[in-house]
């Protein structure tokens, strides 16, 4: 089986959200007060999240990423990672995370055959890192990384949202944490889901700029990966120690190369992060729906998937929801 939609695009690639709730409370995805979040019963349950990646996988999906929001809120988290890697034909689990409580749970979650985990770290620098999280949680957050690599998680990637005016002066801080450790920092374009408020296109930091300065110092050669579309354009440095990648969402999209859809952590199937139209696929699985119904209303969802974001274009309308509910 395979996912195809209208523009020739295969999907491979699901976001599975398993909350929308979150410790910290980043200015580039939330607001600070104010947020409201599902209700328990609103949440799918693993047994709902199971059926509906069991059935995807059937249809083509071979990738899954648990995010949220931050997954690991939900204190059970192992154990969803142990359900989906017993699902025959899903190739590869991945989860991106706060850190929070990764030192914690990066024993559990490796154990339950997690190996990708993707770290959020916008500052080397506690104070700015607050001031970006609006938490003080910088040192659990590399307490947790260095117990990600200590129990064996490859690949370990390094998130930066990228803003202009405040992720400048870290770039080579952050190739140069690209160069000393086994993680492989990806400086992501600031994007309008936010919440409001925050994203303006002054905003972004083209990912070309922070490449430019990091190959000004340390040149930097592409690395060309074979296999399924990543959002990321990956640099190796010349002298071999270790990557960096952008994630140039804004300035240069890659929706025509999109494999993705994500399922909101209520249930809800979204195929664009900026698409407000969604699949309810919680009142299927509720109403006594059959796999056939599900996976139907999978593919059908995925035949209307958006061209792309439009972010560039005149009349670009921000959606109403941010980034910590849709699923990042
Ligand atoms: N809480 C987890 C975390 O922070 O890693 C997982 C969810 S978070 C929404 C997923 C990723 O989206 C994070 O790397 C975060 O930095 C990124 N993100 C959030 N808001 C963003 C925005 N407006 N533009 C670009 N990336 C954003
Ligand atoms: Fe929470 Fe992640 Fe959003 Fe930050 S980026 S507020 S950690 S969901």
């Amino acid at each position: 089986m395979a996912l195809v939609d209208t523009f020739g695009r295969s999907i491979v690639n699901l976001r599975v959200s398993l909350t929308d709730k979150c410790d910290m409370r980043c200015v580039y995805c939330m607001p600070e007060e104010g947020m409201r979040f599902f209700r328990g019963a609103e949440i799918l349950t693993f047994d709902e999240i199971e059926r509906v990646v069991r059935v995807a996988v059937d249809l083509g999906i071979r990738k899954v990423r648990l995010t949220g929001g931050e997954p690991l809120l939900r204190p059970d988290a192992p154990e969803i990672v142990s359900r989906l890697a017993r699902i025959e034909g899903l190739a590869d689990i991945g989860l991106t995370t706060n850190g929070v409580h990764l030192e914690r749970l990066a024993a559990p979650l490796h154990e339950a055959g997690l190996r990708r985990i993707n770290v959020s770290l916008d500052s080397l620098d506690p104070e700015r890192f607050q001031r970006i999280t609006r938490r003080a949680a910088f040192h659990a957050v590399m307490a947790g990384l260095a117990a990600a690599e200590r129990v064996g998680f490859h690949p370990i990637k390094v998130n930066v949202v990228a803003v202009h005016g405040t992720t400048e002066d870290e770039v080579i801080a952050f190739a140069e944490l690209a160069r000393r450790k086994p993680y492989q920092v990806r400086f992501i374009e600031f994007m309008p889901l936010d919440g409001g408020g925050a994203w303006s296109r002054e905003a972004v930091l083209p990912g070309r700029e922070i490449l430019a300065r990091i190959h000004a110092r340390w040149p930097l050669v592409p690395v060309s990966r074979n296999g399924h579309a990543e959002p990321a354009t990956v640099f190796r440095f010349a002298d071999g120690r270790g990557e960096v990648g952008i994630i140039p969402t804004v300035t240069e999209p890659f929706c025509e190369r999109c494999n993705r859809i994500r399922l909101t952590a209520n249930g809800q199937l979204h195929t664009c992060l900026f698409g407000e139209r969604a699949t309810d696929l919680r009142a299927l699985l509720r109403g006594g729906a059959s796999d056939a119904e599900i996976a139907r209303a999978i593919a059908d969802a995925v035949l209307h998937k958006e061209p792309g974001h439009a972010i560039n274009e005149p009349g670009f309308r921000r959606p109403a929801h941010t980034m910590s509910r849709i699923g990042g």
